[in-house]
C-alpha cells in the first residue's frame, strides 16, 4: 500500500482526499518510480480543487510534475535506482500522477534528471519553471536579444513568472514585472526584476494598438491581458503566450498582427517531444540561478497540499510550491 493523493467525482464536484491505494491498483506504465518530491501547478490546482475540467478519468491521482528515483523498470532506457523527472504528458491528468508516494508512467515520458539539479531543485523549477524557459527559447528562436528592449512578464508572482523573470535577468534582458501584488515587488527584484510595474489597465478591455513599448513579453494570464500587450508591442516584437491564469479569451483585434508584424508565439510544454525536453533542462542548467531556487520555494507538506491548492486558485501562493514526499 502506499498514500496518495486521490480525486474522486462527486455530482459536479471534486472530492480530494489522501488515501491508502494498492500498488497491484497503478495504471500502466514500463517504469516505476518511488518519488522523492512533487509539486503544486496551477493545472494542479484546478484538478484538486474542481475549478476547471483538468481530469479526463476519475479516480485520479493528481500532480503534472515528480522527480524520483526508479523502483522497478522495464525499460531499457532506466535501470533501478536512476534519478529521474517528469513533467506533463497527462499526467495527473488522464493518468495517474505525482502527488503519491508511488508512480507507474511509460519510460518515454521519463527524463533524466539534470545535473546540476537535486530531485527537490527538479521540483521547485517543475512544469512552471520549464515552461518559462521554453516561452525563452521561444522568444529567442524569433530573434528576440536583450539590445531589442524591455521584456514585460505578466503574473510575474507566480509559478512561471517568477523563473521567467530569474532567466531572463540572468541573460542580460532589462525585465519588467507585472504584478497584481505590489507587496511581492522585492522578491521579483531579488529575482532581478529592473521594475515592478501594476496590472494598470491591463487587465480590461484596450485600444486595438496602444503606446509601442515592449520589445517581447511573457504571458501567463491570457484574457485581456495578453490582448493588451499584444498591443503594446514594439514593431516586430513578440509574445511568448503560455497561461490563461487570467481567462482563456482572447479578446484582441489583428491590428497589431498586421500593422506591426508582432509575434504570437504559443508555448505547449505537456506534448513537448523529448529532444525539446532535454534541451529546455540543458538550458537551465546554465541560464538559471541556481542560488535563486531557494527564494522561489515555499515548501507545503504532503498533508496540506489540499489546502496550498485553494491558495493558489485565488491567487496568494508566491512562486514554486515544492511537496516532499519520500
Ligand atoms: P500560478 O498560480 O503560480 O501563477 C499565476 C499568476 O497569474 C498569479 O500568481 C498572478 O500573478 C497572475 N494572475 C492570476 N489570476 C489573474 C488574473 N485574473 N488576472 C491577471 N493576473 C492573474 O500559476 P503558474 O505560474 O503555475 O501557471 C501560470 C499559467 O500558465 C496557468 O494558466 C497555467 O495553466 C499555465 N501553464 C501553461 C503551461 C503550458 O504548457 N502551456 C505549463 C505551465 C503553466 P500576480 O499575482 O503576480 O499578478
Amino acid at each position: 500500500m502506499f498514500r496518495a493523493i486521490k480525486l474522486e467525482k462527486d455530482g459536479d464536484a471534486t472530492k480530494a482526499a489522501i488515501t491508502e491505494v494498492d500498488e497491484a491498483d497503478l495504471p500502466e506504465g514500463d517504469v516505476t518510480v518511488r518519488v522523492g518530491y512533487s509539486t503544486l501547478n496551477y493545472k494542479d490546482g484546478l484538478a484538486i480543487t474542481g475549478s476547471g475540467p483538468v481530469v479526463r478519468k476519475w479516480p485520479m491521482v493528481p500532480g503534472v510534475d515528480f522527480s524520483g528515483v526508479v523502483e522497478q523498470s522495464d525499460n531499457p532506457a532506466f535501470k533501478v535506482g536512476d534519478k529521474v523527472v517528469l513533467n506533463g504528458w497527462g499526467v495527473g491528468e488522464g493518468h495517474w500522477g505525482g502527488l503519491a508516494e508511488l508512480a507507474r508512467v511509460k519510460g518515454d515520458w521519463l527524463v533524466p534528471l539534470h545535473a546540476p539539479f537535486t530531485l527537490r531543485d527538479a521540483m521547485i523549477i517543475g512544469t512552471a519553471g520549464y515552461t518559462a524557459m521554453l516561452c525563452v527559447m521561444a522568444l529567442e528562436d524569433y530573434g528576440i536579444t536583450p539590445d531589442k528592449g524591455d521584456v514585460l512578464v505578466t503574473g510575474a508572482a507566480g509559478g512561471v513568472g517568477s523563473i521567467a523573470v530569474a532567466i531572463l535577468s540572468k541573460l542580460g534582458y532589462r525585465v519588467v514585472a507585472m504584478t497584481g501584488r505590489p507587496e511581492e515587488a522585492e522578491f521579483l527584484k531579488d529575482l532581478g526584476a529592473a521594475e515592478v510595474i501594476g496590472r494598470g489597465g491591463y487587465s480590461e478591455q484596450g485600444r486595438p494598438l496602444a503606446k509601442e513599448r515592449w520589445a517581447a513579453a511573457v504571458d501567463v494570464v491570457g484574457g485581456h491581458v495578453l490582448a493588451n500587450v499584444c498591443a503594446s508591442l514594439k514593431y516586430r516584437g513578440a509574445v511568448a503566450a503560455c497561461g490563461l491564469a487570467g481567462g482563456m479569451a482572447l479578446p484582441a483585434t489583428v491590428a497589431p498582427f498586421i500593422l506591426r508584424g508582432v509575434a504570437l508565439l504559443g508555448v505547449d510544454s505537456v506534448m513537448l517531444p523529448q529532444a525539446d525536453r532535454i534541451k529546455a533542462w540543458k538550458r537551465m542548467s546554465t541560464d538559471l540561478d541556481p542560488r535563486l531556487l531557494d527564494k522561489l520555494v515555499d515548501t507545503v507538506a504532503f498533508e496540506d497540499v489540499i489546502e496550498a491548492a485553494g491558495r493558489l486558485m485565488n491567487g496568494t501562493q508566491r512562486g514554486r510550491v515544492v511537496v516532499p514526499i519520500n
